[in-house]
């Protein structure tokens, strides 16, 4: 994404958010700073589901716009925000659903719910209530920024996010509104757990690099054919919001017990075929790092031969189940019986590779 053009950035991330139901048709807008010092913002009053490249609007370091539209209403928080924290270039202001759910009430989703959010999002500030639009509204999300957030419940409204770049922004919001759905969902069908800090430090601590490198690697037609299986796959899996950028891994058998792995991350959506990692004889390819559970996924293709594929994911309807410690029954019609058998509940981190009991 780096070296796209930030209008073009815009128009790719606005339509991830559209199509999962992350904003709705009029509200939520995207800015990215770039290096000039202007401002790149979606337009005031355009269908957000209808964006075209350009539709994205320039506002110039002396105030000047570029641009067939009017920028964006809230513009002026974005720049509050730019004019707050140096070490932000891009920010996303949503409605989503969820989000919005704990905005009304006036609570701050508890990240600890998942294994990564808690980095990803660091801690969340909260803005109280002011006019959209209005520079005091700026004024109250800059002060937010200022404490250190990234991430901001915006009383009554909505979120707001700060990314290092448009993609940092983008995993942030989902993470965030990923883990405000689980909350939900999960209080439907019981209470759920937090993780603690301790069991977050065991999931960031697996290492991945331990495994040895090979000399050199070989990229066979049959092999080049489940990469790109596999991308595909992955992307499905986001369009569908059955994985998020931050978390997810999947691996096809290839020869005997080798096989093709995700990496570790590289944000999913933009997963490319030279970014999965080939895994031989228990070695990686060298200079890639192979996802941290893949000691777990080679463990399960050498005791199970009738295995070809597995996937690790989080989607948020499963992940109620999984927070609550409740029993996903899946005897309901005849076809999820079918496909999926009854279903184990694992203790959580007995998939780390770690030095520890697990
Ligand atoms: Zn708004």
């Amino acid at each position: 994404m780096k070296l796209i053009h930030p209008r073009d950035q815009i128009i790719t991330i606005i339509d991830r958010i559209y199509k999962r139901n992350m904003t709705t048709t009029s509200g939520g807008n995207i800015s990215i700073l770039d290096d000039n010092g202007d401002i790149w913002v979606t337009p005031a009053a355009v269908d957000k589901g209808s964006l075209k490249p350009l539709d994205i609007i320039c506002v110039k370091h002396d105030g000047t716009t570029v641009g067939k539209h009017e920028p964006s209403s809230e513009f002026p928080f974005h720049k509050a925000i730019y004019e707050a924290r140096p070490d932000i270039k891009s920010v996303i202001h949503a409605h989503p659903p969820a989000l919005v759910s704990f905005s009304i009430v006036r609570k701050i989703p508890n990240t600890n719910v998942i294994s990564q959010a808690k980095h990803i999002c660091g801690p969340i500030g909260y803005a109280t209530y002011e006019l959209p639009g209005s520079e005091k509204l700026g004024e109250v999300i800059a002060e937010e920024f200022k404490k250190g957030f990234k991430a901001i419940i915006m009383e009554n409204h909505g979120t707001v996010l700060g990314g290092s770049d448009l993609t940092d922004a983008f995993e942030r919001f989902e993470a965030l509104e990923f883990c405000a759905r689980t909350i939900i969902y999960g209080s439907q069908i019981g209470k759920p757990a937090y993780l603690s800090d301790a069991q977050i430090d065991d999931f960031e601590s697996q290492v991945p690099k331990t495994r040895p490198k090979m000399s050199s690697t070989e990229f066979p037609s049959d092999e080049r054919e489940k990469r790109l299986e596999i991308c595909k796959i992955v992307k499905r899996a986001c369009e569908q919001s059955l994985m998020i950028s931050s978390y997810g891994t999947v691996s096809m058998r290839w020869r005997g017990d080798d096989f093709l792995i995700t990496p570790t991350n590289v944000n999913r959506w933009d997963l490319s075929l030279e970014d999965i990692v080939q895994i031989k004889n228990g070695e990686r390819e060298k200079k890639k790092i192979p996802s941290r559970a893949t000691w777990i996924h080679q463990e399960i293709y050498k005791r199970n031969p009738k295995v070809n594929s597995i996937i690790m994911t989080q989607s948020p309807y499963l992940m109620a189940f999984a927070v609550t410690k409740k029993h996903l029954d899946v005897r309901t019609i005849p076809e999820s019986w079918i496909f999926l058998q009854d279903i184990p509940s694992l203790e959580y981190g007995c998939h780390f590779k770690t030095t520890k009991k697990f």
